[in-house]
């Protein structure tokens, strides 16, 4: 366990004297002050009210050390997450991944599991493995009168939200996953995908499909509809919320970071925040899941500057959950992944390992995600040395730039992996970070419980598990 005291986090710091001043001026003027005739949250309520789930994307146990020694290293200070090991309260649990067909578990199956509380194949969302639909944990929530919201660094239909959610026999049905978040009213609603949403007239298997516009329907039931940082800042506490920031996934935090272009699109904090605004005044509650969903995109493209980022944008939104939970204890906050991806490590390099620290700190050099160079690969068509390098901070051998313009001009998918590939014992020379593969993996996770319910969850679960221990703790009547 870390000495939390040695290193609070600065934010910490100020939060817990901003509240110790709080209570001085509360005890000095209560003799003061008229009765408080609204009762009180209890300090340990039995029930949670609310549910706030964190999730990160495709979290290997490497990833967040990776993390965890860059801040260290370059803040001072542990992370968010692993200043969670020494709260009061803390529920730690080993979480099984698997889904019902693979060891190797993907987002699908994995919210899934948690959604519906049974293991279903991957791919599919909330069907059993007989085909049969099941009820997702934000129906049961909205049926209980509470509100419900999907915050994510993906498109918004993406398989994680979705599996708290929506029922497709294909995670790729992302089309009609936001045609059930419309019939099914899902409160808030925040993330990328707008190409989802809003797309033109197509022919699919010589059928012709009609252009649709989702966004008219959801303002006609009262969701005030937001594409930027400044139209959500404008929605502030609007009971009904849609914001899609992108056509796909919202880019990456390292790209918005350095990308002037890129700056109008919130961050994760930022939209988890506005979420807890509009969904905390429903009188009966809500359930909230907040997905930082491109860790796992950065573990399949094998993205060291990218992955760091992303997990440390992720961190940012644990504070917010916890300054939430601090106001109101009746709240269930779970904090956890839903498989490993890419199986990320910092490795031990040079003599002693002495090199490990200073290829760690190199990250910092790193301008751009992969993601972003292929994105502008593909515009222009062209490899640019230039943009590499303004980019990465080294350029690639003649032949490997040869490489990456055929594979330009062949249109590959994942030009982002295909660069990393190519460019391995380079980006391995520089960061001492190496990968197992480019897909997911089977590892136990952990998983962190905090609130009404936490203590009952024992100390290994299955990740289908999770599902009835959040229903409980919530109240939720459910079907089994
Ligand atoms: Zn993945």
């Amino acid at each position: 366990m870390l000495p939390t005291s040695k290193y609070p986090s600065r934010r910490q710091f100020l939060k817990g004297a901003s509240l110790a001043g709080a209570a001085t001026a509360l005890t000095a003027c209560s003799s003061l002050a008229k009765p408080n005739v609204t009762p009180a949250t209890p300090a340990n309520p039995k029930k949670a009210k609310n549910l706030i789930f964190l999730v990160v994307d495709g979290m290997c146990l490497g990833t967040l050390g990776l993390a965890h020694h860059w801040s260290l290293r370059n803040r001072k200070q542990p992370l968010n997450w692993m200043q969670l090991y020494g709260r009061d309260g803390l529920t730690r649990v080993m979480q099984d991944t698997a889904s019902a067909s693979s060891p190797v578990t993907d987002s699908a199956a994995a919210a899934s599991a948690w959604g519906c509380g049974e293991r279903v194949n991957n791919g599919s969302v909330n069907y059993s493995t007989a085909g049969q639909a099941r009820t997702p944990l934000l129906s049961y929530a909205k049926a209980a009168g509470k509100a419900t919201g999907l915050v994510t660094t993906c498109t918004v239909t993406h398989a994680t939200p979705a599996g708290f959610s929506a029922n497709v026999t294909s995670r790729g049905m992302e089309k009609e996953i936001a045609q059930q978040y419309l019939s099914r009213e899902i409160d808030v609603i925040l993330g990328g995908g707008l190409s989802k949403f809003n797309y033109k007239a197509s022919i699919v298997d010589g059928v012709a499909q009609p252009a649709v516009d989702l966004r008219p329907a959801f303002a006609a039931k009262g969701y005030q509809v937001v594409n930027d940082r400044k139209s959500l800042a404008a929605a502030k506490g609007h009971s009904k919320l849609l914001g899609l920031f992108s056509g796909g996934h919202v880019p990456y935090a390292i790209d918005r970071g350095s990308d002037p272009k890129l700056k109008k699109v919130p961050s994760l904090p930022e939209m988890f925040q506005a979420a807890l605004e509009s969904l905390s005044a429903a009188q009966d509650g809500f359930a909230l899941q907040v997905e930082g969903g491109r860790v796992d995109h950065a573990g399949h493209a094998n993205d060291a500057a990218a992955i760091l980022h992303e997990q440390l944008e992720f961190d940012d939104c644990i504070p917010i959950a916890l300054d939430f939970m601090n106001a109101n204890p009746d709240t269930l906050l779970i904090i956890t992944t839903d498989h490993g991806t890419g199986g990320c490590q910092l490795n031990g390099k040079g003599a002693a390992y002495v090199e490990s620290g200073p290829a760690l700190d190199s990250i910092n050099t790193f301008t751009n995600s992969f993601e972003w160079l292929q994105n502008r690969f593909k515009k222009t068509g062209q490899y640019s040395s230039e943009d590499f390098q303004a980019a990465m901070g080294f350029v690639p051998t003649d032949a490997q730039a040869a490489q990456i313009q055929k594979a330009i001009d062949e249109k590959v998918k994942y030009l982002s992996s295909f660069m990393t590939g190519l460019v391995e014992d380079q980006l391995w020379d520089r960061t001492a970070v190496g990968w197992t593969s480019t897909n997911h993996t089977s590892e136990c996770v952990e998983l962190f419980a905090f609130g009404p319910g936490a203590s009952e969850i024992p100390s290994f679960i299955e990740n289908y598990q999770l599902f009835g221990h959040m229903t409980r703790a919530l109240g939720l009547k459910t079907e089994s």
